[in-house]
């Protein structure tokens, strides 16, 4: 029997020993494509000898120093690189462990600035219903998916919640998309106005929504429009990257395609590549210069922040990405995939939508494609399509994620962007026989 605690403890699940490129093996030697990275983790695949290789000379120099007394070559090296590539006004980087610990250090950032700056009263986050930024207890408050926080509440922090961009199912027919991303922002303009303003601290959300509804990017305009609306009340932009990050949407950062700068950004997951556990929180110098220049100290911290080994891992992994030049790769790909999961997909009676960017992409599931409504939840339809991708040889990441009471059901594709052309028709062909065991034969027919 095994006595590690699982997350599903009935879960029977087979055990990976290797990993090797796209794909991840078992114990029975059963190998997997990785059509999702993990959790949109695992940029450069697996087994990637350059970061092996940094990591074991980490290692080999120096493991761990506390950064209450130290700083360390590879965690000043890989800030130096971050913020060389980082949006405009970005300035410093604080390490962590993971992406809940970014989104919640990011949170605990924005009240201490307004509290140094003489404005204690401003203690109120506003977030999107459909978003998830982590599930320790403050970012669990920021994240506005029903399911996971069903059972914490009272939770622990103020945040209220405004409607996401998601243009599938809130855009009115015959509103252009621009239009739409204008109404949709103006929500959270009306909720400083409701909540008031000088009560306002930061307002935090995805690029591109990931775990809660499967690579949602806002239409072209929306964020523009946030980014005035924070600045005409003094709120602080908070972007939340973990899973969009790094690459994945085909920019380092994904807020490069909507032309703004947040003042806060949480980066994880594609950081550290699944190499090492590693997390980040960039802020402008403005904010890092408020605290510097106030208390001298931002009033929180972890033991393994700026892990020398972790942050060797980054570096090699950001200097791959770029090196490599795999962000082109990625919006070729991403392309390819696209087109290839709308020509196998889009007119399967069960597929709603098809969207996302780069190698970041997600199909949203519905009972019916005319009405869009959800299907029973009682289904458990993305949880049978992992079941069956998996069966088939491929790994995608189900979500039936929460909206306004509406469970949808979701399949996020994350691969690594190391993968080749060919490649891209072994994740459709394995989805495709997946659907096909769920959803019916009509899944499964290839384009003639
Ligand atoms: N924010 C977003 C957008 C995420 O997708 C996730 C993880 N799925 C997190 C935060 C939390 O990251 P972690 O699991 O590394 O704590």
């Amino acid at each position: 029997m095994s006595h590690v605690f699982p997350r599903h403890c009935h879960a029977d699940l087979p055990t990976a020993v290797a990993g090797a490129g796209c794909y991840l093996i078992d114990r029975d030697g059963r190998r997997y494509f990785d059509g999702s990275g993990g959790a949109a983790v695992s940029c450069l695949g697996h087994g990637d000898p350059a970061i092996t290789e940094a990591i074991k000379d980490q290692l080999d120099k120096l493991a761990f120093a506390h950064t209450g007394f130290f700083t360390s070559e590879p965690a000043e090296a890989l800030a130096d690189l971050l913020i060389a590539h980082a949006p405009l006004g970005i300035d410093r980087v604080y390490f962590t462990s993971g992406g809940s610990e970014a989104t919640e250090a990011a949170i605990k950032l924005a009240r201490q600035y307004f509290v140094e700056r003489g404005q204690p009263q401003r203690r109120h986050l506003i977030a999107r219903r459909q978003s998830y930024h982590g599930n320790t207890l403050g970012a669990l408050a920021a994240g506005g998916n029903e399911w996971r926080r069903a059972q914490f509440g009272p939770l622990l922090i103020e945040v209220s919640h405004i409607a996401p961009c998601y243009e599938y199912r809130e855009r009115r027919e015959g509103e252009s998309p621009e239009a739409y991303g204008l109404r949709a922002a103006q929500e959270l303009e009306d909720e400083i106005l409701r909540l008031g303003p000088d009560t306002v601290m930061a307002f935090i959300a995805e690029p591109v929504v990931g775990a809660t509804a499967g690579a949602v990017p806002a239409v072209a305009g929306y964020f523009r429009r946030i980014r005035e609306i924070c600045d005409r009340h003094g709120v602080l932009l908070i972007l939340d990257e973990v899973m969009c990050g790094m690459g994945r949407t085909g920019h380092l950062f994904a807020c490069e395609h909507d032309g703004i700068s947040p003042d806060i950004l949480c980066i994880a997951k594609g950081l550290g590549a699944g190499y090492q556990p590693i997390g980040a929180m960039l802020c402008s110098g403005q904010i890092y210069d408020t605290i510097a220049g106030g208390s001298g100290f931002f009033q929180h911290g972890h033991t393994y922040i700026g892990h020398p080994v972790a942050t060797a891992a980054g570096l090699a992994v950001v200097g791959a990405i770029l090196e490599r030049e795999l962000i082109p790769r990625v919006q070729r790909l991403g392309a390819q995939l696209d087109a290839a999961l709308h020509g196998r997909f889009a007119q399967h009676p069960h597929v709603g939508d098809i969207r996302g960017r780069g190698l970041f992409r997600g199909i949203e599931l519905v009972a019916d494609r005319e009405t869009r409504a959800p299907l029973d939840p009682a289904l458990k339809t993305a949880a049978k399509l992992k079941a069956a991708a998996f069966e088939a040889g491929l790994i995608c990441y189900p979500m039936a994620g929460t909206i306004d009471g509406r469970r949808g059901d979701h399949i996020l594709l994350a691969p690594p962007f190391v993968m080749d052309d060919s490649q891209i028709s072994e994740i459709t062909d394995r989805l495709a026989t997946a659907m096909e065991a769920v959803l019916g034969p009509q899944a499964a027919r290839a384009p003639a």
